[in-house]
């Protein structure tokens, strides 16, 4: 648990080199001794320009926090950024030298930290280095830093209680002794999830929690899905089939096929069940039919009733990453991750093919305008710009896209870049963008495949879905576009809004200063432009 001071910890009083004026914020003190009650180190993280500006000494700044300590208990590290805005440093939030630097004095990773702050930069910070950003506003947080936010907490204690129970809920359940040994369950399981590509590889930490314990994983996906389960660690057979009830476009019911259906789950002969979904779908409708097939034990997330349908109901609160929420869900049935896994995506070893050799040495950057739902994609104009600006910048741009979007690509890589549109399978981009220094990229599948491999990502997010749910995973990211535009939470597969304002407005600037806050300065082909606006990260004043 990483900790912003002056405006999270403490009041914000500026450039404060009196211990005297040290005021603890609500809930602060009893929120602190509870994370460590739990076992959880803590590190505070805070941008401290005062030292350079002269307003308070070394010695008082450490006065200051020997109060803060003497209030609330001694921290695991502190970590300061003593710089200012133009000492071009690289540990001056928003950029997440901090993080890393407090994540490696705790001994762990970024992927492992969360962060909470007051203003947008703590949470920028947080997501470039990888880890979790939990925003707690105060009067002074801007509108728009909490529209961007992936996580928001009204107060310090409300974040510490969704953060204790977002850990203790992937933790699994205990459950009744139906395998031959203790801690080892056997049998076969059936895994579902029936949509695209993006959501099976979300599934992906789940399913290995299964594969875990389980003898044989079986997973049941749809024709949008295949690709993508044919990458996931843990599955022993892939079975593909499309839920008219999952499906965005789908067929008439039609009650042979289902029957033919429930026939085929009955021959998978599995002990149990374990049904994904995400937040607007059922799986009560499957669960049906699996108990139609003598599928003994079944377990789903379901706001709904269940009746007899589910042995496991489980629920989630908003908000939850889909990859947390499904290993909550694989929790409650009685999985989790071996102690050696970490809940990060993963693909299975030997199912990527190497990049094809063109693309030259690793360390190019991927640009994926398209998306299966245009709201969710980058305006190919936008795109264009983009390219051409990373060019500029001295990067070399790889564009990838579908079979149905090589027009796109073709435009975007004429203004700057090789392109693949196309020209790749699931696996084949899984291998390009393996070889990435980042990937430049919309709320779809492919930036799932980036988290896979720790590739950091500039997300271009159209807020139709919340960014805390479906934002890049546990990988660097800098999330660019109007989190406030009026498409946000309608889940609209078209841009609902003339113009697609939401990333419209993105200046392919802002992409270029976010590579930079990733560590992906391209090489330098000019003379050194100086005074880089940070459009991205907001918020003024510390
Ligand atoms: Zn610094």
């Amino acid at each position: 648990m990483l900790l912003d001071r002056d405006g999270t910890l403490v009041e914000d009083v500026p450039y404060n080199g009196d211990p005297e004026k040290v005021r603890l914020l609500p809930g602060v003190r009893v929120g602190l001794d509870r994370l460590r009650a739990a076992g959880l180190r803590l590190g505070v993280v805070s941008n401290q320009s005062g030292l350079a500006r002269g307003f308070f000494s070394v010695g008082q700044m450490r006065a200051v926090h020997a109060r803060i300590e003497a209030l609330v208990g001694p921290f695991d590290s502190w970590q300061v950024c003593p710089h200012d805005e133009a000492d071009g440093c690289g540990c001056r939030k928003p950029l997440p030298g901090l993080v890393r630097a407090a994540a490696a004095e705790l001994g762990t990773v970024p992927g492992r930290c969360v962060v909470v702050g007051d203003i947008g930069r703590d949470v920028t910070a947080a997501l470039a280095a990888g880890a979790v950003g939990v925003l707690v506003p105060t009067p002074v947080t801007r509108p728009e830093e909490v529209a961007a936010a992936p996580w928001v907490a009204g107060d310090f204690c409300e974040a510490v209680e969704e953060i204790l129970r977002r850990q203790h809920a992937v933790q699994p359940a205990v459950r009744p002794a139906v395998g031959r040994s203790a801690g080892r369950r056997g049998g076969t399981v059936l895994v579902v999830r029936a949509d695209s590509a993006g959501d099976v590889l979300v599934t992906g930490p789940a399913i290995r929690a299964v594969a875990h314990h389980a003898d044989r994983v079986v997973l049941l996906c749809g024709p949008r899905g295949r690709a993508a389960a044919d990458l996931l660690p843990g599955v022993d057979e892939v079975v593909e089939h499309p839920l008219p009830w999952i499906d965005p476009d789908p067929d008439r019911v039609n009650p042979a096929e289902m029957a033919a259906l429930t026939d085929r789950l009955a021959a998978i002969g599995a002990d149990e069940a374990v049904i994904f979904t995400s937040f607007h779908q059922s799986p009560l409708p499957l669960a049906l039919l699996l108990r139609m097939a003598g599928v003994p034990r079944v377990s789903g997330i379901s706001e709904d009733y269940p009746g007899s349908l589910l042995d496991v109901r489980h629920r989630v609160p908003v908000g939850v990453p889909e990859p947390e929420r499904a290993l909550s869900l694989a929790a409650a049935a009685g999985y989790g991750l071996a102690p050696t896994d970490q809940p990060t995506l993963r693909l299975r070893a030997g199912a990527v093919p190497p990049a094809p050799a063109r693309l030259g040495a690793p360390g190019y950057v991927v640009l994926h305008p398209g998306s299966a739902a245009s709201s969710r994609a980058i305006p190919p104009e936008l795109a264009a710009r983009i390219a051409s600006a990373l060019v500029d910048a001295g990067h070399r741009v790889v564009v990838t896209g579908g079979p149905d979007e090589r027009e796109v690509t073709a435009a975007v890589a004429a203004a700057g870049g090789v392109d693949l549109g196309g020209r790749t399978g699931l696996a084949e981009l899984a291998g390009v963008v393996a070889g990435a220094a980042a990937m430049v990229v919309g709320n779809t599948g492919p930036a799932h495949l980036a988290a896979a491999f720790g590739v950091p990502v500039v997300s271009l997010f159209a807020p139709t879905v919340p960014f805390g749910q479906w934002g890049p995973y546990r990988v660097p990211t800098v999330r660019l576009g109007d989190a406030a535009a009026p498409c946000r939470d309608t889940r609209a597969a078209t841009c609902p809004v003339p113009g697609h304002p939401c990333l419209a407005g993105v200046d392919p600037a802002e992409v270029v200063e976010a590579l930079r806050v990733l560590g992906v300065p391209g090489e330098p082909v000019g003379p050194a432009t100086a005074g880089v606006a940070v459009p991205a990260t907001g918020g003024s004043g510390r």
